[in-house]
């Protein structure tokens, strides 16, 4: 049924209507009889919107607004329907995910057996010798109950050489001749930060590598993607992501081949979403060289942070943590760079006059990264350095209150509570407390946002509502129920605060004049809605820059 708006609820705000300035008045598009929530606390709800050059020019009543429409205006009657801002995925990787989709098979699968006919399959049609790559294989969610062994992917395919990256990409699964390839044997040492694991009784390789023995790998499989094929990429993401709601995404772990992706996309009209485009630490030096910082570009494709990683990662229990892993006595996981590594990147980055993101999930890692901008800001304080803490997942009353005093950004996965479930008993019911903890932040007045970390997480917006304001798994499963937060405060993460992680919270994150129309028309209201079912939303409908970029 359409939903009218009580008039009274506009008591208040015609004061607050607001018109952009008089030569933009002339609406393009207006959107009416709509239930729009715009997230800017001077006029919470409205009916209508108008469009004009890619920015809204209007926002109020039907009455309001209906009346700036000309002969040339074209007019939607949303029947009541519910309309928020566009959804940004604050933390998310998606120009490496698109060529991902491109190029690699997708391991997304049940079991081992499915696993191996993939790659099987895959080999068949590859030219002899080539590598056969996959991702998003993920060891809990496949029905063996135990993970990929060496000895899997050498039956599957034994003359190519094949890497199965985990989904949470910080460790992955190799074949023999992989490891032939990479010049790995079982004498090989760890390198610094990362992990060639071992069979626990034989002493041979498991087929498994971790974090920073990751790049042996890497250096041994030839890159041969072509420009071509990194607009490719942009353009298959930007459709995954529309149909979503997602308006705006930061890759957060931008290369400058991905800005030179995100460029063509854009110039060839297939770019969906904003980019807020990360830049790797390793890449610093020749984008300071070359006088770019934080903000360079547009309301399109902006260069964002400079990107550090910290420790481990949450989904493949590599996170490092103060107490150890459930059931895992000496484990606390790993840190990836030195305190003294993340210092000289990030004072140079600091001078420099970049944002600084450190990935940064456990206590241990959060606790350290911390430390590194306090310094920063003690040696060469800065008026408003953003100092963004990637996924920020196991938090402590310390660490809040040194994010608050700083004013750091947490950007925790949204979607790992109801998605990935499953890993979560290797935290425990205390830890999970303080854990994706949202209502903490929001509490505390610190600005957290909604963070896929696709391909990892899910990216689906609705999933991430579900997820904060139920803390409940597929199965049931309550995990941190003390970190629940309301479905308003969950649009709120995943807009305007997005907005604000990037210095982009008066261009974007809410429905008011002046702003991008960048907007998603959904088929039920999110705040009627039982929590449980908030994922079934659909998605009708999503404008970015006043082009519609999806429709169902
Ligand atoms: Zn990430």
């Amino acid at each position: 049924m359409p939903t009218k708006l009580n008039r009274r609820e506009f008591v208040g705000t015609v004061a607050a209507f607001t018109l952009f300035p008089l030569e933009e008045q002339r609406a393009e598009l207006v959107l009416h009889n709509g239930n729009i929530v715009t997230m800017n606390a001077r006029e919470p709800r409205a009916q209508a919107i108008a469009i004009a050059r890619g920015r809204i020019v209007a926002v109020g009543s039907d009455a309001d607004v209906l009346h700036l429409a000309t002969a040339s205006t074209k007019k939607i009657e949303l029947g009541g329907k519910t309309v928020l801002p566009g959804f940004i995925d604050a933390h998310s990787h998606p120009a490496e995910a698109g060529v991902m989709h491109l190029r690699m098979v997708d391991c997304d699968l049940r079991s081992i057996a499915a696993i191996q006919a993939a790659l099987r399959e895959r080999a068949a049609k590859t030219p002899a010798g080539e590598w056969v790559l996959g991702f998003k294989y993920d060891d809990t969610k496949t029905s063996d109950g135990r993970p990929l062994r060496i000895g899997d992917l050498d039956a599957a395919v034994s003359d190519h050489p094949v890497q199965v990256e985990h989904r949470g990409g910080h460790t992955a699964y190799c074949n023999s001749l992989a490891f032939q390839k990479a010049g790995i044997d079982e004498k090989t040492a760890d390198p610094l930060g990362g992990k060639i694991d071992h069979d626990a009784t034989t002493g041979k390789l498991s087929g498994r590598v971790a974090e920073s023995a990751r790049g042996l790998l890497e250096k041994a499989i030839p890159r041969n993607l072509t420009r071509d094929d990194y607009r490719e990429g942009v353009k298959l993401i930007s459709k995954m992501l529309a149909k979503t709601g997602i308006t705006s995404a930061t890759e957060a772990q931008g290369t400058p081949t991905d800005l030179q992706a995100y460029q063509d996309a854009r110039e060839a009209g297939e770019l969906l979403y904003r980019a807020y485009c990360f830049i790797n630490y390793r890449h610093i030096d020749e984008m300071i060289a070359a006088g770019v910082r934080t903000g360079l570009g547009d309301e399109w494709v902006r260069v964002g942070a400079m990107k550090l990683v910290c420790d481990g990662s949450i989904s493949e229990r590599t996170a490092r943590l103060s107490t150890a892993y459930e059931g895992r006595p000496s484990d606390y996981g790993i840190l990836v760079m030195t305190e003294e590594q993340l210092y000289t990147y990030g004072r140079k980055a600091h001078l420099a006059g970049w944002q600084i993101g450190t990935h940064a999930n456990g206590d241990v890692g959060i606790d350290t990264t911390l430390r590194v901008y306090e310094r920063l800001q003690r040696e060469a304080p800065r008026k408003d350095p953003r100092f963004r803490l990637e996924h920020c997942t196991v938090i402590n009353d310390d660490l809040v209150r040194r994010m608050k005093a700083l004013g750091a950004i947490p950007t925790p996965f949204s979607t790992y509570v109801y998605y990935h479930g499953e890993k979560m008993r290797y935290y425990g019911a205390e830890r999970l407390n303080h854990m994706f903890a949202l209502r903490t932040f929001l509490d505390a007045g610190i600005r957290a946002t909604q963070a896929s970390d696709y391909p990892p997480g899910e990216f689906v917006p609705m999933m991430a509502l579900q997820s904060e304001v139920t803390r409940t798994d597929t199965k049931g499963n309550v995990w941190g129920p003390k970190q629940k937060i309301t479905v308003e405060e969950a649009i709120r993460v995943g807009t305007i605060n997005g907005a604000y992680a990037s210095y982009e919270e008066d261009v974007k994150g809410s429905l008011e004049a002046g702003k991008v129309a960048d907007l998603v028309v959904l088929g039920r209201d999110p705040m009627k809605e039982e929590p449980s079912t908030l994922v079934t939303i659909p998605v009708e409908r999503t404008m970015a820059g006043g082009r519609w970029t999806f429709e169902a």
